[in-house]
């Protein structure tokens, strides 16, 4: 096993492209790694593997379509209306069951044909939008189960776990990779890629915690100029 190495579970969104870039400071080789799951905005493939060139990672597409259509949700099904709100008693209807589960699981197999031990995945319990597989006790869990399942020695890296969006942006700032991040990732479930649609949920996180990081950023240039 090479441990110099990391695998990115890789979507081209804010989140797996921050950790991209945190992964590219810690490991000297960085694989990326994006899914086709029947989402309706495929483009978001064609945008991780542009992003995926300018870092210079290596880039590999799995096709596992089946995932989006063993559940039904909204990211995938076009006859299903998304939630623009989280409803009181259950996930929103852009939760896709399973697939965290899938994703992580399929990247470790990959990952032992590679020879590489170290997985990374954006999920955040911080700002949790319903998404129970983005919890850090799913993810020990997951961990401990892969090893087991593989007699492997997994080490899966959440490095968004406990941050908020607008800690996820100071962290792509220090990165470098704040306007990056900015313009070329597609977060949005409308499918605009940048700033994107403005109003769906995914959209309405990833500008609060910009307003929110910018405006901390400007009060201590500020207090220092002072
Ligand atoms: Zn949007």
């Amino acid at each position: 096993m090479n441990h110099d190495a990391a695998l990115v579970v890789f979507s081209g969104g804010q989140d797996s492209t921050t950790c991209l870039f945190w992964a590219k400071k810690r490991f000297r080789k960085v694989y990326a790694l994006s899914f086709l799951y029947g989402q309706k905005h495929e483009k978001e493939v064609e945008l991780a593997r542009a992003i995926a060139e300018k870092a210079e990672v290596d880039f590999h597409v799995m096709d596992v379509s089946f995932v989006g259509r063993l559940g039904k949700n909204s990211l995938t099904d076009l006859s299903v209306k998304m939630d623009e709100e989280k409803p009181a008693d259950s996930c929103p209807n852009t939760f896709v069951p399973g697939r965290n589960l899938f994703f992580l699981s399929i990247a470790a197999v990959y990952a032992r044909e590679l020879g590489v031990s170290h997985l990374v995945t954006g999920v955040s319990q911080t700002d949790f939008s319903g998404y129970p597989d983005c919890r850090d006790s799913f993810i020990k869990s997951l961990n401990v189960t892969l090893n087991l399942a593989m007699d492997e020695q997994f080490v899966i890296h959440t490095p968004l776990m406990w941050i908020d969006k607008a800690q996820t942006w100071a962290l792509a700032d220090e990165l470098g990779v704040l306007d990056l991040v900015r313009n070329e990732t597609l977060t949005c479930y409308n499918g605009i890629p940048g700033d994107g649609c403005g109003h769906c949920p995914a959209c309405k996180l990833r500008r609060e915690g910009l307003e929110k990081y910018l405006a901390t950023k400007n009060k201590m240039k500020n207090g220092k100029e002072r």
